[in-house]
């Protein structure tokens, strides 16, 4: 079996139902490492690039404000961005994860735990996990840099910048 990464987001309801602890414990279950993590403010853009293969859905922009946290405000309104590396880890979180349903899901999964569907029919589900091998490394690329991430997943190459960069004082 093939040693894989992928993504894992505690989503906003997550964060705001104080399921951080729970839902890091069910994952850990699956004896993985992290190799990357960390708290994002999601941007529009940000929130739209992830989504983007159901931008023709009509819950798209309601989707989007829910991965931002718009529905929550201050200071729910991130996310844990998490990357884990194992064998054959996709399916592997994917069953810890449960269906994207969370009535449909495993009620021991976290989605069956701790998931709902909201009044406008969004499921917030808790947590983000990246389907197949393509969809984790495009998901990893977006959200992490590669200095982010410990092990060298991925081929990197260095770039010259201009840009103004924030430092400690
Ligand atoms: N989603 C939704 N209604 C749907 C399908 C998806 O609210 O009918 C939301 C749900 O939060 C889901 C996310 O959109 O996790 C991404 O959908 P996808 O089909 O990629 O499911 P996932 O990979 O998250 O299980
Ligand atoms: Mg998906």
């Amino acid at each position: 079996m093939a040693i894989e990464q992928l993504l894992i987001l505690i989503k906003p309801d997550g964060i705001k139902k104080s399921l951080t602890g729970n839902i890091l414990t069910k994952l850990s279950e699956a004896k993985m490492i992290i190799i990357g993590a960390k708290v994002v403010k999601v941007s529009r853009e940000l929130a739209e690039k992830h989504y983007f293969h159901l931008k023709d859905k009509p819950f798209f922009a309601e989707l989007a404000e829910y991965i931002q946290g718009k529905i929550y405000g201050a200071p729910w309104d991130r996310v844990l961005a998490l990357v884990y590396q194992g064998e054959d880890a996709i399916a592997r979180m994917r069953k810890i994860a449960g269906a994207t349903n969370p009535e449909e899901a495993d009620p021991v999964s976290i989605r069956g735990a701790y998931g709902r569907i909201t009044t406008k029919g969004i499921y917030e589900n808790v947590v983000h996990c990246s389907s197949d091998p393509a969809e984790a490394e495009r998901e990893i690329k977006l959200w992490f840099k590669p200095e982010e991430i410990v092990n060298k997943i991925y081929p990197t190459k260095k770039v010259k910048q201009e840009n103004e960069e924030t430092v400690w004082e």
